[in-house]
């Protein structure tokens, strides 16, 4: 069976269309800007690119060309959508409603409705883009596969903020965690390769957005991001972690209201902020080797915040064997890693750092010299994680 997964953003649309027997991607690709002139189609198959350069007021016309992409005589992969048996979306936000992926009929988009105001940034396009591929391919089984999912099994404890209960129980306000489909997908590869399944495990998701997570026994225990995205780890543009008391004081000082600062702690903080010269670590990373003094704190104050992140989840979970790192910077930055897996054998982890200077891309590494703690590189693939929950479902 062939399944699409798509991914919807506020102005894009990435897709996959997958070949479940071999779980290989057969076509990629992407819509840019929509509804903002200079919309913009990109695929790729079996290494031939197809560019589509027309308006796209919305995401149903976003994804009636996708459609029209992958069903292109010469650069296409299939010749009618019957051959699509099944779409797995991706969903941002599940609130407390939702503890694994579900098939997509009209009560569960309502519930994705009440819960826009969760995510009000992609929820309102996940639920556009729905809506507009049931109409197109009606018929055709879909699945919501949400991004907060796998973290639902986290107690209480950890997912409660030190707020008012009733705000809790009305407005819902705690942490949910994101990222969940990549962190997953990690957690269940390295569950794979150690061959057993009672492992306590740290994921490291580094990108350009970047979360953790404490996984025990299959199940998350914990995760960095919260509410929102924005909680956690210093990110490529996101702040992180922060004390709330500064937002008052710099709104008061600099003349923002709350929109504006929002704004400012997503948009223009983490790495980027700190340096003043870029959000890509490849960028600090010469920035520094260069002598910029502010691009190697970036980058000191993301590897130490990782750091801090990862004994707090061995003390959550009483101790850890397996460490994972994936994501742009987790797979291939090994200065990076390096940075973060200094001084860590206290935990007793015996870091290779030969190893970590000579892996190869895009495939499991270890990273360790035996000790206690195994330390992996495994590539996420949260497309075929959407893929596979698609097809479990069916
Ligand atoms: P992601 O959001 O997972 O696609 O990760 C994007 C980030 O990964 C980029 O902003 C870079 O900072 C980082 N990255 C990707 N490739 C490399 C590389 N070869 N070396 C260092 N950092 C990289």
């Amino acid at each position: 069976m062939k399944i699409l997964v798509l991914n919807a953003g506020s102005s894009s649309l990435k897709y996959q269309l997958i070949d479940m027997n071999t779980e290989q991607p057969i076509a990629k690709g992407a819509c840019e800007r929509i509804g903002i002139p200079g919309s913009k189609l990109t695929q790729k198959v079996n290494g031939q690119e197809l560019v589509i350069e027309k308006s796209m007021p919305n995401h149903t016309v976003a994804f009636n060309l996708v459609l029209e992409a992958l069903m292109d005589k010469e650069k296409g992969a299939i010749t009618s959508v019957d051959e699509i048996g099944a779409v797995g979306h991706r969903v941002l936000h599940s609130g407390e409603d939702f503890k694994g992926t579900v098939l997509i009929d009209d009560e569960v988009i309502a519930i994705c409705e009440k819960n826009a105001v969760l995510g009000p940034l992609h929820m309102p396009a996940n639920i556009a883009c729905i809506k507009s591929c049931r109409e197109i391919l009606p018929g055709v089984p879909m699945a919501a596969v949400f991004d907060t999912a796998f973290h639902s099994t986290m107690q209480p404890k950890a997912y409660m903020y030190g707020v008012k209960y009733e705000d809790y129980e009305q407005f819902k306000v705690r942490k949910y965690g994101f990222h969940g489909t990549s962190h997953k997908f990690v957690s269940g590869e390295a569950i794979k390769y150690l061959g057993r399944e009672d492992l306590k495990i740290i994921t490291c998701h580094l990108g350009n957005g970047s979360s953790i997570s404490a996984v025990k026994n299959g199940k998350c225990v914990d995760t960095s991001m919260g509410f929102t995205p924005l909680e956690g780890l210093t990110m490529g543009t996101r702040s992180g972690d922060i004390d709330p008391a500064v937002l008052e004081f710099l709104m008061d000082k600099k003349g923002m209201d709350i929109h504006q600062m929002l704004n400012y702690l997503n948009k223009e903080c983490g790495v980027m902020g700190v340096s003043g010269v870029s959000s890509d670590f490849r960028d600090l990373t010469a920035a520094t080797k260069a002598g910029n003094e502010r691009a190697k704190l970036a980058l000191e104050m993301f590897a130490y915040r990782v750091k801090k992140y990862i004994g707090s989840y061995a003390a959550a979970m009483n101790g850890v064997d397996c460490i994972v790192f994936t994501g742009g910077i987790g797979e291939n930055d090994q200065d990076m890693r390096a940075a973060i897996m200094q001084d860590m054998d206290y935990l007793g982890v015996n870091f290779d750092f030969d190893k970590n200077s000579n892996f190869k891309r895009g495939c499991i590494q270890e990273l360790d010299n035996g000790g206690k703690v195994k330390v992996l590189i495994i590539p996420t693939n949260e497309e075929l994680v959407i893929a596979r929950e698609t097809l479990e479902l069916l």
